[in-house]
């Protein structure tokens, strides 16, 4: 066999321009790897011999401040057994789409489950809750029609937009004037309203009652990604929707499996008709291989768990508020949120990456966000259910001694304090 050589990176051999002169010229990220100052792709090795939130990463046990298992279920033996059974019963993959030989009883219950647990006729899932929100939106918002997606959409809803063949128009960030307006300039198309419930980078909530009732007055209809609000929000833990008391005004609602619900997936549901229509519909459910087994089983397993054991939930919101509010009294710059997502505003970006670098060097990891992926640099804080009092205050305690090591720039104490109150 000969193996095609693959051209220098010096540059196009001929006139043509290369088509891969982009990769050789791409070097953001090697400058920071140089400037020892790259903090992705940790690799991390389980969480055997750890204590809750703890995880390993070499040879070190670092607490995790940087993991989306809200309800810490992902090693629960419960949903670990459930995964293993599967496999033995039903082998390690389906090998094919749902529409062909991709379907077991376990993805109808599933799909059953979830439609009940979100009170919608029915729902559909997908490999992944990217893969979801792609193939929906594109779906169904065809030529001639209108998306109005919120200013602070993940790439997922974006990206569904950008492959739809609807027109497409922003509305400013929880700014429902503006989508107001918006929906003024609808001219007799249909419209999709999207948004998040939980903005998954900032940990700000949407006012879902007010693009509800926007969406009734203008004939429009909505959809919503409760990625970061399922398992966490409303009295049964359906999600925002749920809390605002506006469930069944959402026409579609999103759900993913690699948050609260332990594995990894997507989901939304729905009308009958409208799953019905996706099933036959769309490209990515009928020609991409169906969720694995092990997931399907993970799933249902956590939302046993999730229903029976909201104190999980509980706990985890007040973690997050506790740090949330002590960071602010310490004056760092924290948005506004009742999630467990706490985004602290690092405004220079060398200055986020030091801090997230220093932070894992004092043993705990953090996200950082630079822009584009939020709109504003951002350290992240994810909590969950198995973080304890002391794990907040030892990140709080530590956060507040790097910010003095590195000069970060803070409110005045007594402003934020004033604004903690
Ligand atoms: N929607 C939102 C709001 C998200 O934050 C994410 C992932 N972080 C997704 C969708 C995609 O979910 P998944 O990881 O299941 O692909």
């Amino acid at each position: 066999m000969t193996v095609d050589a693959v051209p220098p990176p010096s540059g196009p051999q001929s006139e043509r321009k290369d088509i891969f002169e982009k990769c050789w010229k791409f070097n953001r990220a090697r400058a920071l790897q140089e400037a020892g100052l790259y903090i992705y792709f940790e690799t991390f090795g389980g969480r055997e011999g750890c204590g809750p939130s703890e995880m390993m990463l070499g040879s070190r046990k670092i607490l995790m401040f940087g993991s989306n298992d809200y309800l810490d279920l992902t090693w629960d033996p419960r949903v670990k057994e459930a995964a293993a059974a599967a496999i033995h019963k039903y082998g390690t993959g389906c090998s094919g789409s749902r529409l062909l030989n991709g379907t077991l009883p376990i993805h109808v219950q599933l799909e059953e489950e979830l439609a009940e647990f979100m009170g919608k006729e029915a729902a559909i899932i997908f490999g992944t809750g990217f893969q979801a929100n792609y193939a929906v939106i594109a779906a169904l918002a065809t030529e001639g029609e209108l998306i109005l997606c919120e200013h602070n959409l993940h790439a997922s809803l974006v990206d569904g937009a950008l492959r739809s063949s609807a027109r497409t128009l922003r509305y400013r960030h929880n700014d429902m004037q503006h989508l107001e307006r918006r929906l003024q300039q609808a001219n007799g198309e249909g419209v999709l309203i999207v948004s998040e419930s939980v903005f998954s980078m900032e940990g700000d909530i949407a006012d879902l009652k007010a693009v509800t009732t926007l969406a009734k007055k203008y004939g429009a209809r909505t959809y919503v990604d409760e990625a970061h609000g399922l398992g966490i929000f409303g009295p049964t833990g359906a999600g925002v929707a749920e809390e605002q008391g506006v469930l069944k005004d959402v026409d579609v609602v999103m759900g993913t499996f690699s948050k609260s619900l332990a594995a990894a997936g997507g989901f939304i549901a729905a009308t009958e008709p409208i799953v019905h229509y996706l099933k036959h519909l769309s490209q990515p459910f009928v020609f991409s291989a169906s969720v694995p087994p092990a997931s399907v089983e993970a799933v249902r397993c956590a939302l046993r768990i999730l229903r029976e054991e909201p104190e999980r939930r509980h706990r985890l919101l007040r973690i997050a508020d506790l740090i949330r509010r002590e960071l602010s009294v310490l004056g760092f710059t924290v948005i506004d949120g009742n999630s467990p997502v706490v985004a602290v505003v690092i405004p220079d970006e060398i200055m986020l990456f030091q801090m997230a670098k220093e932070l894992l060097e004092e043993g705990i990891y953090v996200n950082g966000v630079a822009r584009p992926a939020a709109t504003q640099n951002l350290l992240r804080i994810s909590c969950t259910a198995a973080h304890t009092e002391a794990h907040a205050w030892q990140l709080i305690e530590v956060m507040e001694r790097l910010a003095k090591r590195l000069n970060l720039e803070l409110e005045k104490p007594a402003k934020a304090a004033r604004l903690a109150l």
